[in-house]
């Protein structure tokens, strides 16, 4: 491609992409394609000529965008958000344009130095401590077996690094059984072995107990074992549940457990001071990761660790063979040195566009109004006399059920999943599910940057129009 097509081409992405943006809300969110409809739709060999752009922007249209889900749709209520915007897609171009790689200090120094200072600047309009210290890593599932890896090294003086496992550890780390399954997948890379993650149980509000993880660690203590880690979650998957940080905190102190707090979906809402009391006690514990990416208008991926004393997680992770050795690796961050991988992408200018534009008022101005349209749907819902509501709404996440006292939580479960998929094929919203207590509830996540009043109403009369339709049927 020579630079003046680049220049053309780019233009014509450009108007593409405003076009969507401006009507994403005609597409339908998930795609009707049946597997490997899209797969053979491309050749058998890759082309050994070069195309036209034309050519392959054409294809892009046909085969593509049909087959893709509109994650960016309004009424895409599904999982969790991984919202984006205006300009954390601008930022986005510019880092594929610079194309650095941003692993030290030395390789791209204005990377670095504006991943500290956003970076300090969310922590402290999140109320998180002063003495902080944040990086940018690709996803939570990293950061957390990042912090978790490092929990293993500090108590294990950097052995296991050094020499490997020698079979008489006998880890535990804990959870609640509601935390997310990146939990069990670091805990199952860290060598720790999944029997041992020790499940501790939940309140009615699906939030963890202190006094039964204080018993499972006093119980694992007299047989030997060696806790090296809690995981709690501030906002669970399912139902973003709160496990209570302070009294965790305590409790890890006391016996000198590293507390690793996932806060993925929720912590953007600690931006708003009013829900800071959810980390009250943080600073008793070891680190804290949350996703921009999910609800804070940053396209994916871009998650942040913040650590109380990033020393352990260089003493863990770094590396520096000669090649990475430079003259100032003692006076500055060399991030690589924080984390798993070595090459980094330059997130923080996602973060950086998207907090100048919006203003951290703007940012918190539209995670409020999530919040109140949760609340009004949450409203309608308990007003229906077929549907119950089975988890606290603390944030903006639902989850709620058709409901008949005449029939078996089974019976339930199988109408409340054919519901949701009758829903679901309209492609006019898009709803996914947990199951709480064995029963199978809709997450209703309203989080998407431009959802508005209008779209839950509109989500909320397609429901009540499949419900109907069950009636009749
Ligand atoms: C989404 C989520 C994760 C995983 O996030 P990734 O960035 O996709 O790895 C972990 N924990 C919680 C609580 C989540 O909601």
């Amino acid at each position: 491609m020579t630079k003046e097509e680049f220049r053309k081409n780019a233009h014509l992405l450009v108007d593409w992409m405003a076009d969507y943006m401006e009507d994403k809300e005609k597409y339908p969110v998930t795609p009707n394609v049946r597997p490997r409809e899209i797969y053979n739709q491309f050749p058998n060999n890759a082309p050994e000529e070069g195309e036209a752009f034309a050519a392959i922007f054409k294809d892009f249209e046909k085969i593509i965008v049909p087959g893709m889900t509109h994650w960016q749709h309004p009424n895409f209520f599904g999982y969790f958000p991984a919202n984006n915007s205006e300009p954390s897609i601008l930022a986005e171009m510019l880092v594929a344009t610079l194309g650095a790689q941003c692993m030290s200090w030395m390789t791209s120094p204005a990377a670095t130095e504006l991943e500290e200072r956003v970076l300090d600047w969310l922590r402290d309009a999140k109320g998180i401590d002063k003495s902080w210290k944040g990086v940018i890593q690709d996803t939570a599932s990293t950061a957390t077996l990042s912090a978790i890896l490092t929990a293993r090294e500090k108590v294990s003086q950097y052995q296991i690094n050094q020499k490997g496992f020698q079979g008489n550890e006998k880890f535990r780390i804990y959870s609640s059984s509601h935390v997310h399954s990146s939990i069990d997948k670091a805990v199952k890379i860290a060598g720790i072995g999944q029997e041992n993650l020790v499940t501790v149980a939940v309140d009615s509000a699906f939030a963890m107990v202190p006094e039964a993880l204080e018993a499972a660690i006093l119980s694992d203590l007299e047989k030997g074992f060696v806790p090296l880690c809690v995981v709690s979650a501030l906002g669970t998957t399912s139902s973003t549940a709160l496990d209570p940080v302070e009294a965790i905190s305590d409790i890890c102190e006391k016996h000198g457990i590293w507390h690793h707090i996932d806060a993925a979906y929720a912590g953007t809402a600690l931006l708003l001071p009013e829900f800071q009391w959810m980390i009250k006690g943080h600073e008793k514990a070891d680190s804290y990761v949350f996703n921009p990416h999910k609800w804070m208008f940053t396209n994916f991926d871009c998650t942040v660790l913040y650590v109380k004393e990033p020393q352990y997680l260089v003493n863990t992770f770094s590396m520096t063979p000669e090649y990475l050795k430079t003259q100032l690796d003692a006076e500055v961050n060399n991030y690589r040195d924080w984390g798993i991988q070595l090459g980094r992408r330059f997130r923080a200018l996602k973060l950086w566009f998207v907090i100048r534009t919006y203003g951290m008022e703007g940012i918190r101005e539209k995670i409020r109004k999530h919040n109140q349209l949760a609340q009004l749907a949450k409203s309608w819902i308990e007003e229906h006399p077929e549907m119950e509501i089975l988890a606290p709404v603390p944030l903006n996440t639902i989850c709620f059920r058709y409901v008949d006292s005449s029939k078996t939580t089974e019976a339930l479960n199988l109408t409340n999943e054919a519901w949701m998929q009758s829903v679901n094929q309209t492609g006019r919203a898009f709803f996914t599910h947990t199951k709480l207590d064995g029963k199978f509830v809709i997450r209703w996540v309203i989080a998407q940057t431009d959802v508005e009043e209008k779209h839950i109403v509109e989500a909320w009369g397609l429901l009540l129009e499949k419900l109907e339709a069950f009636h009749r049927s």
